[in-house]
């Protein structure tokens, strides 16, 4: 009886037959574990109603428009699921003001005994849209079992399996012990400060000892910790002159030439050398890398209905934005030196060259050990859901873990969700339903793992 109902519950078979699977289960002598699986399996429409609102309130940032949108529709919906929340404006963080509020949502669920809280991080904003899109990236097309938008793998498809896992769980186990929690936080994507970096200096993680963060790492990995960045902008000098005289002036952008050349020949071949024993993902992020983010150099750029010509100028002025990402193996320090000891060379080597460098942000690595509990427990869970071993691996950027552990002073945070880590922030953006299925019956088997004795 119990293998004829799963397999019509795979089939995709009536719901009213599903619902009676789940009312009579325990009498057939049902697992815990099959129970809860069907109770997600028979929230697939809503999972995908669910991905598809939350896509479709643009969440762009910057300049992180529609924060207060996104967090009360969150907050009707989990209202409505029991939990108590507070919407949490983060202000006076980049980026805060008037017009552009930095709001997040933290919702939590108290059980019917004491015990340990586990608590579930998504960001709610998005990345620009870009170019190159076949579908609206607003629209939240469901073509072939794929969720499409900006935010769909990154990642509010596994804000939303985190939503139905809980909900699943309640269902379930609504005697459970200890706590469950659910944040949508801002910001994520221009470092977190008005999101999770926040909430961490106002003690939202002091009741917390597990975190699972439902980036888009892939339904089979455990991810355990980010590599670290720095950020800075260098600016070169010169003096400005007629353009048809260039030797009566000093150009900045040839200056910003011999900077990159000093990069190309010295910088780039010396960070591909290094490798890193964290299991970072993609293999070519197993190095240390760097991004040189812009350049802007001489007269500023017009706007496209301006008709005219250039004037004549050699130009005094040229920036750049370096994003160098490096490795727990590497120092900040280390790091820093290596590209001013590169600046002050050429200070030493090439006529009049001048330089400033600003240092716009810095995050050190983050990696949680392969013993903490919430590994050990999603892990397993990975086995069981999915039938192989868990992958672990680290991520090539950072994310929120990295507040969570430095100012929550939590370690037992892990980076775990649906999405294909290499769609993140690309055109045609999507999440796989299925995928959003099974990790939510992870983490729900992880929230039966820890909250029912
Ligand atoms: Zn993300």
């Amino acid at each position: 009886m119990l293998i004829d109902l799963t397999a019509c519950i795979r089939n995709g078979d009536a719901t009213g037959g599903i619902a009676a699977s789940v009312v009579f289960a325990n009498s057939w002598g049902m697992s815990d574990t099959h129970t809860l699986t069907h109770a997600i399996e028979n929230r697939r429409d809503d999972l995908i109603a669910l991905t598809q609102d939350l896509i479709r309130i643009p969440t762009l940032n910057p300049p992180g428009e529609n924060y207060r949108e996104i967090c009360e529709y969150l907050n009707r919906r989990l209202l409505n699921s029991g939990f108590e929340t507070k919407l949490v404006r983060a202000h006076g963080t980049p980026g805060d003001s008037e017009k552009y509020p930095r709001w997040n949502i933290v919702a939590r669920r108290e059980g019917a005994h004491a015990g340990d809280c586990i608590h579930f991080n998504s960001h709610t904003d998005v990345v620009e849209v870009g170019n190159g899109w076949t579908v609206d990236p607003f629209g939240s097309d469901l073509i072939d079992g794929k969720i499409y938008g900006r935010g769909a793998c990154d990642m509010k498809g596994g804000l939303a399996a985190s939503i139905i896992a809980a909900e699943a769980f309640l269902e379930v186990h609504p005697d459970f012990s200890g706590a469950i929690e659910i944040s949508g936080t801002a910001d994520e994507e221009s470092g977190g400060y008005g999101g999770v970096a926040y909430l961490a200096e106002h003690g939202f993680f002091k009741n917390v000892q597990h975190v699972i963060i439902p980036e888009p790492l892939n339904k089979d990995r455990v991810c355990l910790g980010h590599r670290g960045g720095w950020w800075a902008e260098i600016e070169t000098f010169g003096e400005i002159a007629h353009g048809s005289m260039p030797f009566l002036g000093d150009c900045a952008v040839r200056h910003m030439g011999a900077v990159l050349g000093e990069f190309e020949d010295k910088l780039f071949p010396a960070m591909a050398a290094r490798r890193t024993d964290m299991p970072v993902v993609p293999e070519g992020a197993r190095s240390s890398t760097m991004n040189i983010n812009s350049i802007h150099g001489g007269q500023a750029e017009q706007s496209d209905d301006f008709t005219g010509l250039p004037a004549h100028c050699v130009p005094d002025s040229c920036r750049i934005v370096i994003d160098r990402r490096f490795l727990v193996e590497e120092s900040l320090d280390q790091v820093r030196d290596e590209v001013t000891g590169l600046l002050e060379g050429l200070k030493s080597t090439r006529q009049k060259f001048d330089y400033s460098l600003t240092e716009l942000n810095s995050v050190l690595p983050s990696m949680t050990d392969r013993d903490a509990p919430v590994v050990k427990t999603v892990a397993a869970q990975i086995e069981q859901v999915l039938g192989r071993p868990a992958e672990f691996v680290a991520s090539p950027g950072t994310y929120d873990q990295k507040h969570i552990d430095r100012i929550g002073k939590l370690k037992n945070c892990i980076a775990y969700g649906p999405g294909i880590l290499e769609l993140a922030h690309k055109p045609d953006e999507y999440i796989g339903v299925d995928d959003m299925i099974d990790s939510a019956k992870v983490m729900a088997g992880a929230l039966r793992e820890i909250l029912v004795g």
